[in-house]
């Protein structure tokens, strides 16, 4: 075993025989692991496992990228690859591949995020269902892998379903399991990449949803990122659009006017002057121009311009720290990134899940805005995020006052109770709300869950109590 049991509370494998070890030893001293791949999981529990005395299974020194296909990109990674570690690779190797980013930035493992089922901007930007291939230590110290594995890795990586039931879809939100390899499916890039650009009025909300539905269920054209910002989180400027949509349309030079005349088509009843379809050249050519003019107006544009281009570099699957811009805590990302150590409030998530409908999704805002009554515990900024063509989630950062965790804890729960009670549930929990999950939001799914983590991990030796 290398040096890492100086702190047992912390250990930080090498390799995979290192997590064995701190396995066997977890066994033998009846405790707990509690896994990270970075270890930035920001506002859902950060590094701490739901059982305060858990070890720490730090896998961010893990960082080889084992293998990548460039014919099908496929790429081999184990756990402490981060998105700027990949970003770095591609780029050095010419691979014209996106990385699949989040608004978290470099520091980000690709892995973890994939494991808390995370979604981003890039393709493939539903994180877990680009996990190909896991191989991974159990429990017992015997090793997992993917079901054809045994016959054929590229065949395996090729057609995940396997023979039999298919194990890999148990491993995001799990804990039976410390992954210990994965290879994940990264999308080449496209040609063109251009940007619509829609300020909606509250009223139009709907309608605009019902829109983006409608075009992504017509398979015409091949639309990526799909945000809705409330206003506030892109000028601080009151306007009457309330609300600021941002659609990402991928295309080839030989489909791209035909492309954009069909999004125009489907967004035409909406008339803010403000609306726009952007590429990055005009983008950076506008900013120039707009920072010329000497009037207070233009200016604050080309701010917005500035922000925008970040979304371009995570379009085109780079990386940026665009995303701390949500959390309204006034940072302005020059070169450096935010350092989440400087934050003096604690931040938790909170991303209820919506029906892909217009109506359905204004009910959801609705009831979000009733919770938001507490005078601390506030939602401020909104963004509604496209997670398919059938799912939206609206993500909300809340930040308040360490001291009063205490109390932010029954206050949340009971918004989730209240929001259960209306049909709603988010798609990913704190450390903290395990708990409460179980026992409130999802008793009778857990109870089936509980049997298989059972007969996976007896002991509850890896990640107590989260998910299981
Ligand atoms: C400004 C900001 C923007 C953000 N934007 C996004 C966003 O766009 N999308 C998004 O999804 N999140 C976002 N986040 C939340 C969070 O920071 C990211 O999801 C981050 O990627 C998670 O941290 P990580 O990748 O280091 O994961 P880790 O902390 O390494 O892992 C997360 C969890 O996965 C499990 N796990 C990790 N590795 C293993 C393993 N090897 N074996 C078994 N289980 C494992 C553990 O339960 C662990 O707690 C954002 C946060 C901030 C502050």
């Amino acid at each position: 075993m290398t040096n890492y049991l100086s702190e047992l509370n912390h250990i930080r494998p090498q390799n995979v025989s290192d997590i064995q070890n701190a396995l066997t030893l977890a066994r033998k001293n009846k405790a707990n692991v509690f896994v990270t791949s970075g270890g930035h999981n920001w506002g859902y529990g950060e590094v701490k496992g739901v059982k305060s005395d858990a070890i720490h299974l730090d896998l961010s020194s893990m960082k080889k990228i084992l293998d990548f296909n460039p014919r099908t990109g496929v790429v081999r990674i184990e756990p402490g690859v981060t998105q700027g570690d990949l970003e770095t690779y591609l780029k050095e190797n010419n691979l014209n591949f996106y990385v699949p980013n989040t608004g978290a930035g470099k520091r980000g493992s690709i892995l973890g995020n994939a494991l808390e089922r995370g979604f981003g901007i890039s393709p493939v930007h539903d994180h877990a269902e680009s996990i190909l291939f896991v191989k991974g230590i159990l429990a017992d110290g015997s090793p997992y892998e993917s079901a054809l594995g045994e016959v054929n890795r590229n065949l395996a990586e090729s057609f995940t379903w396997g023979v039999g039931p298919q194990l890999d879809k148990l491993v995001t939100q799990s804990s039976w399991i410390v992954v210990t390899e994965a290879s994940i499916q990264l999308e080449r890039k496209a040609k063109c990449t251009d940007i619509l650009l829609l300020p909606l009025k509250e009223d139009e909300l709907a309608t605009a949803l019902n829109k983006i539905r409608d075009l992504l269920q017509d398979n015409s054209v091949h639309i990526g990122s799909i945000k809705i910002f409330n206003q506030k989180q892109v000028s601080k400027v009151k306007t009457e659009e309330e609300w600021f949509l941002t659609m990402v349309i991928y295309s080839h030079p030989a489909v791209r006017k035909a492309y954009l005349k069909i999004v125009k088509g489907y967004f035409k009843e909406f008339q803010s002057p403000k609306k726009l379809i952007l590429n990055e050249p005009k983008t950076r050519f506008l900013k120039k121009i707009l920072e010329l003019i000497p009037l207070e107006g233009a200016k604050k544009f080309a701010l917005q311009l500035k922000d925008f281009l970040e979304m371009f570099k995570l379009a085109n699957g780079g990386t940026s720290e665009v995303g701390y811009r949500a959390l309204d805590i006034g940072f302005n990302y020059q070169n450096q990134m935010f350092d989440m150590k400087s934050l003096d409030q604690k931040l938790i998530w909170f991303s209820p899940l919506c029906v892909f409908d217009g109506d359905e999704a204004l009910r959801l805002f609705k009831i979000i805005n009733q919770l938001n009554t507490h005078e601390e515990f506030r939602f401020n900024t909104f963004t509604w995020t496209v997670l398919n063509k059938r799912t939206l989630a609206m993500v909300i950062p809340i930040l308040f006052n360490p001291l009063h965790e205490e109390k932010f804890w029954p206050w949340y729960e009971s918004i989730h109770q209240d929001l259960k009670n209306m049909g709603f549930i988010p798609y990913r929990f704190h450390v903290k709300m395990m708990p409460f999950l179980k026992k409130n939001l999802l008793p009778g799914y857990f109870q089936h869950v509980e049997k298989f983590e059972k007969a996976f991990d007896p002991d509850d030796i890896i990640q107590s109590e989260k998910y299981s």
